[in-house]
């Protein structure tokens, strides 16, 4: 645990009244039916995704709010209402319907963060059928690797996307149509035989409500894990899942239905559909989608030009924003700013720290991943942060630290994070792989692959995913206490930390690291990081090696990716690299 930091209080005033109260007193008798009475079930014990993000805000009146401002990589900008997003979401569900496809099928997106893949998401669920998006950096193998696996007749996708992935497409024998989107007739090229136009589609489609036919069971998302520790999976979700997604929006990113709301993640990955379009909606905010990629100026001009009044990132953005400077963010002007929460890897000391420098606000740690499909942990508006800590459970979630039979161990012990199964968005399936799914499951929890520690406050702290975490000379050493550690040192913009094997000591710690702009590799700096590292920690968890590095492999989306730095040391096979991240 990296406990030495002092504990930022909760502010004594804020400008908008947090959602969610005192930790304790709100998880008392906490039953999820309390929350349930505030989404709309559809009559006949249906419940559709689709219609509590969008068409019940229109049934109550608020059909002209917009609900997203998209800005395109050209500088392109359109704006959505609720009551256009329902028409255009109707329109999709009936394309689909008018195509035969049938409750069930799978859909999946390969396309940029366009209007359209929203249209399509919702459009889908609204006919029933299962939505998986993928990441539009994918090459031609993760594409056909994961629509293969799903058996999915409908692909939605934008002209290069389709030209990258042509060679694949014939050899998937479920896919029944190729749908392309052509936004702004930025493509010139006929269409392919055979595809069909989305714009024809669409403006031939008629906007008349869908079907829902969907109940809680129904499956609704299918998400392909990150890929960080081995091969990604298939988890899929049901329409339940709306009801812990919209809990969370409300409670650990506190959003309010007056909230301008930006979640940088790609609907590609799990953040971006349950925190970039489910959560948001459901709480009734307007939202900002930038399709563009990462770009220190870009984004503050975005936090700024838009009025943002609360951003949901992550460490690897949060990173690369400090490696540009806490100036900078000041030259802009985001004064209703107001609440700034990160998720997708384990939040540094420093990066908490580092966003009350640069906007006056910490940055809130929460902790979930792609089969909770919601946040279960998180650090609330309204909880003092132990900077380093992902926080605490949230109301209705029981989580646990256990050892490998599945007992629970003390209070500021290392052991295997744990969840109680039951949760409203706990994942249904890996798809085709029952044996997988099974095997997360221990002694009536539900086991995540991370290790971590509670302290008597109830507070978790990450120690490393279970494969990461070190045995040196009999001691467990989890590489985010090291990686953090690292990071206070002035020149290092990333570090990455992997235990080595040793005749002696088992494994030793081996730490790379990358460095700020400004600073040069040489072996007077890593003595000068050696040394700093064991000033910091004990001896026995301090690196034994550091090796200066141009960057870390990364996933596409921004965790680092310590399997490869091991294999790489070792001269081992590299395994899946379908999410690596180009050079
Ligand atoms: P794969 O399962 O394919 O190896 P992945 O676990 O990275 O990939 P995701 O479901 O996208 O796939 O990520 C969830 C994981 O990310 C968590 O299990 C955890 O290891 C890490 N993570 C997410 N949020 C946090 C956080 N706040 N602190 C520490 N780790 C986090
Ligand atoms: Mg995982």
């Amino acid at each position: 645990m990296v406990m030495d930091h002092p504990t930022i209080h909760k502010p004594t005033s804020f400008p908008v009244a947090p959602n969610l109260g005192d930790w304790a007193t709100s998880r008392e008798n906490f039953d999820w039916s309390s929350i349930e009475g505030e989404i709309d079930f559809l009559p006949d014990g249906r419940l559709n995704v689709a219609y509590e993000a969008i068409d019940r805000h229109v049934a109550k009146g608020n059909g002209a709010k917009v609900a997203m401002h998209w800005e395109g990589k050209n500088g392109e900008k359109e704006s959505y209402t609720y009551d256009d997003m329902r028409r255009q979401t109707n329109k999709f569900s009936n394309v689909l319907e008018g195509l035969g496809v049938e409750n069930g099928e799978r859909v999946f997106t390969f396309m940029e963060r366009l209007p359209e893949i929203y249209f399509t998401f919702f459009g889908t669920l609204k006919a029933g059928c299962v939505i998986g998006p993928l990441f539009s950096a994918f090459g031609p193998d993760p594409v056909k690797d994961r629509m293969e696996a799903s058996g999915a007749t409908v692909l939605v996708t934008q002209p290069e996307l389709r030209n990258k992935i042509a060679d694949i497409l014939p050899l998937l024998p479920d896919l029944k149509h190729i749908i392309v989107v052509n936004k702004g007739g930025r493509s010139s090229a006929p269409l392919a035989e055979g595809d069909l136009s989305f714009e024809e589609l669409m403006a031939a489609a008629s906007d008349a409500d869908a079907s829902l036919d969907t109940t809680r069971d129904s499956y609704s998302v299918m998400h392909f894990t990150s890929g960080t520790t081995g091969k990604p999976k298939g988890a899929v979700h049901r329409h339940n899942s709306v009801i812990q997604q919209y809990a969370t929006g409300k409670w650990a990113l506190d959003l309010h239905p007056d909230d301008i709301y930006w979640c940088t993640a790609d609907p590609g990955w799990v953040t971006g559909t349950s925190y970039g379009m489910i959560a948001p909606w459901t709480n009734g905010v307007t939202q900002i989608i930038y399709e563009g990629g990462f770009s220190a100026r870009k984004w503050y001009q975005i936090l700024q030009d838009y009025n943002v009044t609360v951003w949901y990132t992550a460490p690897t953005a949060i990173r690369m924003l400090m490696k540009s400077g806490v100036e900078l963010p000041k030259t802009f002007n985001t004064p209703n700013l107001r609440f700034m929460a990160s998720v997708g890897e384990p939040l540094n000391p420093e990066g908490v720290i580092w966003g009350q420098e640069a906007f006056g606000l910490p940055f809130h740690d929460n902790w979930w991943q792609t089969e909770t499909g919601a946040i279960m942990i998180a650090n609330y508006n309204s909880m003092d942060i132990k900077p380093g800590s992902m926080g605490r459970p949230i109301p209705g979630i029981e989580a646990g630290i256990i050892d490998a039979d599945g007992n629970p161990v003390p209070d500021g012990e290392n052991g295997i994070l744990a969840a109680r199964p039951g949760w409203p968005s706990m994942f249904q399936v890996y798809w085709n792989d029952q044996e997988r799914y099974d095997s997360r499951f221990k002694n009536g929890w539900y086991l995540t692959g991370d290790e971590a520690v509670r302290d008597s406050d109830g507070y978790f702290w990450f120690v490393g995913r279970s494969d990461d975490v070190i045995n040196t000379a009999g001691h467990l050493v989890g590489p985010f206490e090291v990686e953090s550690a690292l990071l206070e040192h002035p020149a290092v913009a990333e570090a990455g930390v992997i235990g080595k094997p040793d005749p002696i000591a088992m494994e030793v710690v081996k730490a790379f690291v990358s460095l700020k702009d400004g600073y040069e590799a040489s072996d007077e700096l890593r003595r000068e990081l050696m040394g700093f590292a064991r000033k910091k920690l004990a001896a026995a968890v301090a690196p034994r090696e550091i090796e200066i590095v141009d960057s870390l492999p990364k996933t596409r989306s921004g965790k680092i990716m310590r399997r490869l730095l091991k294999a790489r040391e070792l001269g081992l096979p590299e395994g899946d690299t379908s999410t690596l991240e180009d050079d």
